[in-house]
């Protein structure tokens, strides 16, 4: 197996071509020539498949299962993808097991399941809490590791074997690892879904959502669920998105080097609390995360004593952007609560580090502190 760098550079990439582009360009088609029978062609109508979602599930399978012959999907968004496993696997009277401290959007994505007729159960992520609600009933195990925002992280592999035993299939949010912090398939996960929005692709120009499994018959019924809700992705976001892994390791590394180093200086400070990365050695999550993980990811975590002072904090850094979303190549942070989807305090702080100098970010975020505690007395 090839290095993590060559790989993400070639990954779904066809043989040299002469006068072609390493990258094939976007196919804008809605419909292609398609003589004779529509079963045997590859190509016929733009909703059913494109040559530039092809190459990109390639990546996606290559990246997910490098050892193994995996299939992929791509969808508009994360949540599509989201929606395409839940919906496409699970059946009315189903049991389904999610977190409770997920990506902001599942309790609203559980109310539609309920509405559809799956019974559903939650549990939190650390401690692999899960164990605790699973049986003969569970169909499907969801689970997000290291969970967006709290950043509490689960063993993949125990909670796989767990749930098999009984029957369920598992699926694994990979958004926040990524294929290079982490790989769900080799862990024993049926199903690998991801956010491409996030740090996949990495530039904040594109939603991009995928669902990886080595199983055909489910990666059929993935498909034929896109095919039949109309959830497809626009060949110039595929393009983008494949363009841009090429700098996946390259992003991956140099934002885990940067986590780190933000993550110390962070610690140094009085008015920090709950500083969470599952990289620090001494983070709760960090035995279980080292154990599964590659790389730990761009997302740190952390407490300010209050909404005004976060907001304060916010508002004094220069380098960092006020901003939603993670994993892109320029650092971002927001103060969660603003949301009113996530059970942290007040003043919590999700901070995606991004590919800046570290020196610049840890200067920055020291002269931002500094300033939001200033004015804090001065009140
Ligand atoms: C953002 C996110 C999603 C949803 O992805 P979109 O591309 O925004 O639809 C799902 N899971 C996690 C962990 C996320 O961070």
């Amino acid at each position: 197996m090839t290095g993590d760098g060559t790989r993400a550079v070639r990954a779904g990439l066809p043989e040299a071509q002469p006068f072609q582009p390493p990258v094939p360009g976007p196919v804008l088609a809605a419909h292609f020539h398609l003589p004779g029978d529509p079963a045997e062609a590859p190509y016929g109508y733009g909703r059913e498949a494109n040559p530039t979602w092809t190459v990109l599930e390639r990546a996606v399978a290559e990246l997910e299962s490098p050892t193994e012959e995996a299939h992929a999907a791509v969808f508009p968004s994360g949540i599509a993808a989201t929606a395409a496993v839940l919906f496409a696997l699970l059946r009315p009277g189903d049991v389904a097991v999610l977190p409770a401290d997920g990506y902001q959007l599942l309790p609203r994505v559980r109310a539609r399941l309920e509405a559809f007729g799956v019974i559903v159960r939650t549990a939190p992520t650390c401690g692999d809490a899960q164990l605790g609600v699973l049986d003969e009933e569970v169909r499907l195990l969801w689970i997000e590791t290291p969970s967006n925002p709290g950043l509490d992280v689960c063993d993949i592999r125990r909670l796989a074997d767990a749930a098999h035993a009984g029957g369920a299939l598992v699926a694994v949010d990979n958004t926040l690892a990524t294929p290079l912090g982490q790989r769900p398939l080799d862990l024993g996960a049926d199903l690998s879904v991801a956010s491409g929005t996030k740090a996949f692709n990495g530039h904040g120009d594109v939603l991009l959502g995928y669902v990886a499994t080595r199983d055909a018959r489910l990666a059929g019924e993935i498909r034929s669920w896109r095919t039949t809700t109309g959830a497809i992705l626009g060949p110039m976001e595929a393009w983008l998105a494949h363009r841009g892994l090429a700098t996946l390791h390259l992003r991956t590394e140099r934002q885990q080097t940067n986590a780190l180093a933000g993550a110390a200086a962070l610690r140094a400070r009085p008015e920090v609390s709950g500083l969470r990365y599952p990289g620090l050695p001494d983070d709760p999550a960090h035995a279980t995360a080292a154990r599964q993980m590659s790389r730990f990811g761009c997302v740190v975590s952390f407490t300010l004593p209050g909404r005004a002072h976060a907001e304060r904090f916010l508002g004094a850094l220069r380098l960092v952007d006020d901003a939603t979303s993670f994993g892109g190549v320029r650092s971002t942070a927001e103060r969660r609560g603003r949301w009113g989807g996530d059970p942290v305090p007040e003043g919590f702080i999700r901070l995606s580090v991004g590919i800046e100098d570290a020196e610049d970010l840890i200067d920055d975020m020291n002269a931002a502190l500094d300033a939001a505690s200033g004015a804090g007395r001065t009140r």
